[in-house]
């Protein structure tokens, strides 16, 4: 598969020199030529995969002629080595549960190492990332700012692979306790994974990171390369989980429309999930959750696009006021807003509804969400209001909510269990570079660490 620039469709890479060159030489984002289209036998084998060999069957539409099906094999394997639940508010798996009364789930991305979905991708990017630099012996960094999760996944996903150093910028006191805590950790002292605590904002890393990939020395030096969701690796493979589990729905379920609903900031989690629906995924329709961060909502409600500064929410995760997956949705459907709107439909929701809606579903079913993950749900309940056709809804539930659990034990008065690879990471002593927001700071950090 080949790629181009959604800016200039002239501008063109291999999977692999996309994935580490992250955006186009014109500055566009990188987008498949072509997306493969499986039929329903076809899908219908796919549905009985386990859901690691089905990315390995999709993975190998979208890479190049240096990944052989056995690598893709042996990267998809060790990338998922955990559940995919669909279950209902009641705990039920997918597999008891009864179509005809059950129809309101939640897709638990959240059961990787660090606990929310971002592990999807960044595994799978970090496996395809590594294999490139073992077989060409040259060597990549990765600078990525975070405001909590992307950090973790990047950092946990990349920690020893081959070739790759990572260097994670978080704002200091600007994530949460946990976040920070798994931050910190990773790996061992003298590891390829390192966390530098920025003096200042959310704002203040992603300028830092954006100054040194235009600093042409120190990007041509250090071979920089992004891991956010501006870079395609990221996006290709959340396409995998739509695809598969709309199987695993649909067998469930036989004929019955099926919607997701995605808490959104970025929109790439979104973009896979249009992805998947291109390929022949059995999907009907997608909701959309934002939080008051809501230029998509926004956008589909009204046709025009107005990003803003972002402001701070109970869902952090997605405080997000320019998405940078909007042009590769614009591009998904030649900028069509009608063809967009008759697929995605969107609400936005305060914090106050949020906290009200988690406090709702706690005491009715006992099942926690995350603050996320509440957004989505209420986007879901919001959709389905006054609309008489009867469909599967599946909720994509983002993050562990012990990930927010400050937050959580606040809104629903009770103590959240700490799941193991927290425990694990509360364990180990913070290792952690305070720096100020300066290039040179950075500069002089990056010639000694990278
Ligand atoms: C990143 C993230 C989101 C937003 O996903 P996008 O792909 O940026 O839209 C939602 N929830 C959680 C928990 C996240 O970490």
């Amino acid at each position: 598969m080949n790629y181009h620039s959604h800016s200039n469709p002239k501008v063109k890479a291999r999977f692999g020199d996309a994935l580490l060159a992250s955006l186009a030489t014109d500055g566009g984002l990188w987008m498949p030529d072509s997306l493969p289209y499986f039929n329903p036998e076809q899908t219908a084998e796919m549905g009985a995969m386990s859901f690691a060999d089905c990315a390995t069957f999709l993975s190998r539409k979208f890479v190049d002629e240096r990944y052989f099906t056995d690598d893709l094999k042996t990267i998809c394997q060790d990338a998922y080595d955990f559940d995919v639940p669909i279950v209902t508010l009641d705990g039920k798996p997918l597999d008891t549960a009864m179509p005809e009364r059950d129809n309101d789930y939640i897709l638990e991305l959240f059961h990787g190492p660090t606990l929310a979905f971002k592990d999807f991708a960044a595994r799978f990017m970090a496996r395809a990332a590594s294999h490139l630099m073992q077989a060409s012996g040259e060597t990549r960094t990765i600078l990525v700012a975070t405001s909590g999760d992307t950090g973790g996944a990047i950092g946990d996903a990349f920690l020893d692979q081959d070739g790759i150093n990572v260097f994670i910028l978080f704002p200091q006191g600007g994530v949460s306790a946990t976040q920070e805590q798994q931050l910190c950790t990773m790996g061992r002292r003298g590891c390829n994974v390192r966390a530098i605590a920025i003096d200042g904002t959310f704002d203040d890393c992603q300028q830092l990171v954006k100054d040194a990939f235009g600093n042409k020395d120190l990007s041509q030096k250090h071979n920089l390369m992004s891991a956010n969701s501006i870079n395609v690796g990221r996006v290709i493979p959340q396409s995998f989980y739509y695809f598969w589990t709309s199987l695993q729905l649909k067998a469930a379920h036989g004929d019955r429309p099926l919607v997701y609903s995605i808490p959104s900031g970025n929109l790439g989690n979104l973009t896979g999930g249009l992805i998947a629906k291109k390929m022949g995924a059995p999907i009907d329709r997608f909701v959309i959750g934002n939080n008051s961060n809501d230029p998509f909502v926004d956008y589909l409600n009204t046709g025009t696009y107005r990003p803003r500064p972002s402001v701070p929410t109970l869902s952090n995760a997605m405080d997000i006021g320019r998405p940078n997956n909007f042009p590769r949705i614009l591009n998904l459907y030649e900028g069509n807003y009608e063809a967009i709107k008759n697929i995605c439909w969107g609400a936005s929701f305060t914090d106050a509804e949020t906290e009200r809606h988690m406090r709702k579903v706690y005491n009715a079913t006992n099942y926690i969400m995350c603050p996320h993950t509440a957004v989505g749900h209420l986007a879901m309940e919001a959709f389905c209001d006054g609309v008489e056709t009867d469909f599967t809804k599946v909720t994509v539930g983002t993050a562990h909510p012990a990930k927010f659990s400050g937050s959580v034990e606040r809104i629903l008065h009770t103590d959240l269990p700490v799941p193991a690879p927290l425990v694990r990471a509360m364990r180990k002593q913070k290792r952690v570079h305070i720096m100020q927001p300066a290039l040179d700071s950075l500069a002089d950090y990056l010639a000694i660490h990278a």
